[in-house]
């Protein structure tokens, strides 16, 4: 059981986000209809949230079967609170959809943590080309958003930790 001062402590660090649930009610509707029916917490860390020098904006949690059994929630998406108040509408809802592509389903109906599509470093894609599939499918994404949409500037990072 926690003590006074470690929930004094969680009250402190973390805080209910409303305003995040919201952007991600009408993410879910457009872009991840396999969540409708998920129970998806969404809470704000307050505390200036970074890793390894960069910021991290959000991650999203899968919570375990006895999680679930203790407050019904299938995932907790935590959103950098620091970061959410300098960010226009168009990076929080960038940085909301980020957190929702980790909430998976199944084949078998389970809810699953989704890695990120890729993982690599941009000083061996500069030396060695596009090398693999995954790369390869990530740079087709960033010319097609260079080419037709009217958002290019926007770089979200996160982690699904
Ligand atoms: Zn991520």
């Amino acid at each position: 059981m926690l003590d006074s001062k470690e929930v004094f402590d969680v009250k402190e660090k973390y805080i209910p986000a409303p305003e995040v649930e919201k952007v991600a009610m009408e993410l879910i509707a457009k872009y991840h209809p396999h969540l409708a029916e998920a129970k998806i917490a969404y809470v704000f860390k307050k505390d200036s949230w970074s890793k390894n020098g960069k910021w991290i904006l959000g991650s999203a949690h899968k919570c375990s079967e006895k999680e679930k059994l203790l407050h019904g929630y299938d995932f907790i998406i935590t959103i950098n609170r620091d970061s959410w108040m300098l960010f226009t509408e168009d990076k929080r809802e960038a940085v909301v959809d980020h957190e929702l592509c980790h909430c998976g389903k199944s084949e078998d109906g389970k809810y699953i943590l989704v890695p990120h599509d890729i993982e690599d470093f941009a000083a061996v894609i500069r030396r060695h080309g596009l090398y693999k599939d995954d790369v390869r499918q990530f740079s087709m994404a960033i010319r097609q958003v260079s080419l037709f949409d009217t958002k290019p500037e926007l770089r979200v990072i996160g982690g699904s930790e």
